[in-house]
């Protein structure tokens, strides 16, 4: 059986530039309703020490990563177990670190890529250029609190999206970037990963690297949204492919499935009727009215044409209309072109 857990997949401690220890941001991330995190400070691996301890002390997962922190941009590592040096690429040859990772069986993530840079901070706006985008495991789509409402997170969607359209099967997470915890902190939102329901991982970071390599990610402010593609009696999962052939019947059916328990308590809805929406390559395919509670939606949809659909989840959130959730995609193949 597979169960979601909620991860936050962008810390950084005092070893960095954070103000926690990795010991004091368990705690509260324990406190958020999170079940797993992935540290991943500048330029360095030493806040994992005692990693394993923290684990089983606090029942809680941690991948081990890092934040190649450079002059074009900034980039996440994970499920990497050594330091990768950075500073022998330059904005012409990202491809050749991003190689080393891969061989190391670790997965790279473009962070923040909109975040306004220098002078305000060197090197968080993204600039290297991409030669070969599927060699971009991950995109981080949302970065910081409440993050569906910032600008330069909408654009960091949008590149996704447009990275979608062009054929490439990229997984959207959401991190923090989370340096330090007060008590006027806006809402997060947490990435939540598909894995393998286990008493103990005893393959380490492995199942949760796997989740993001395979888009097996749910992302939301408040409740998990999930979503099957059912084509010719097969049901797809979230992440998953369909190939489709000619001359075959193209009408499947969608099924949504919203999870108002998780994170129980750590964050609110206003009585309100939200609103589901399929998009896809072809833009909006359809809009539901989720009453209140409702737990279910099933609708039909035409794949003529499709090559990927995710479900979004709209509603007032904090106070503001928002995105309070999306799908990674559902990818269709059509075999016959
Ligand atoms: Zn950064
Ligand atoms: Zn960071």
């Amino acid at each position: 059986m597979k169960i979601w857990k909620p991860f936050e997949l962008h810390t950084h401690t005092f070893h960095s530039d954070g103000k926690h220890s990795l010991l004091e941001m368990v705690k509260e991330a324990k406190m958020l309703g999170l079940q797993g995190l992935a540290l991943t400070d500048h330029n360095t691996m030493s806040g994992l020490i005692g990693k394993e301890e923290v684990e089983s002390q606090f029942d809680i997962n941690i991948i081990s990563g890092l934040e190649w922190t450079t002059f074009y941009g900034h980039m996440n590592m994970l499920g990497v177990s050594e330091y990768i040096d950075w500073r022998e690429f330059t904005p012409k040859s990202i491809h050749t670190g991003i190689k080393k990772v891969h061989d190391k069986n670790g997965i790279v993530g473009i962070v923040h890529p909109y975040r306004i840079g220098s002078p305000i901070c060197t090197g968080c706006f993204w600039e290297y250029h991409v030669e070969d985008w599927t060699d971009i495991d991950y995109i981080e789509v949302w970065s910081g609190t409440l993050p569906s409402v910032k600008k330069d997170n909408r654009r960091a969607f949008h590149l996704w999206t447009e990275k979608l359209n062009e054929g490439y099967q990229i997984t959207a997470v959401n991190g923090r970037d989370w340096h330090e915890t007060t008590e006027l902190d806006d809402p997060i939102a947490a990435t939540f990963l598909k894995v393998d329901k286990v008493e103990k991982n005893a393959d380490g970071d492995r199942a949760f690297i796997n989740a993001i390599k395979h888009g097996e990610v749910s992302v939301s402010m408040g409740p998990l949204i999930d979503m099957t593609l059912e084509w010719n009696e097969q049901k797809h999962p979230i992440g998953g492919e369909i190939l489709i052939g000619r001359n075959v019947d193209m009408k499947a059916k969608v099924n949504i499935t919203v999870d108002y328990s998780v994170r129980e308590r750590k964050w609110e809805l206003e009585d309100q009727n939200l609103k589901i929406s399929i998009n896809s390559n072809k833009g909006m395919l359809n809009e539901n009215v989720l009453l209140m509670n409702q737990e279910q939606i099933v609708s039909s949809v035409n794949l003529e044409e499709i090559r990927w659909l995710r479900a979004e989840l709209y509603g007032v959130f904090n106070g503001v209309y928002t995105m309070i959730a999306f799908t990674n995609a559902i990818y269709v193949i059509n075999t016959s072109l």
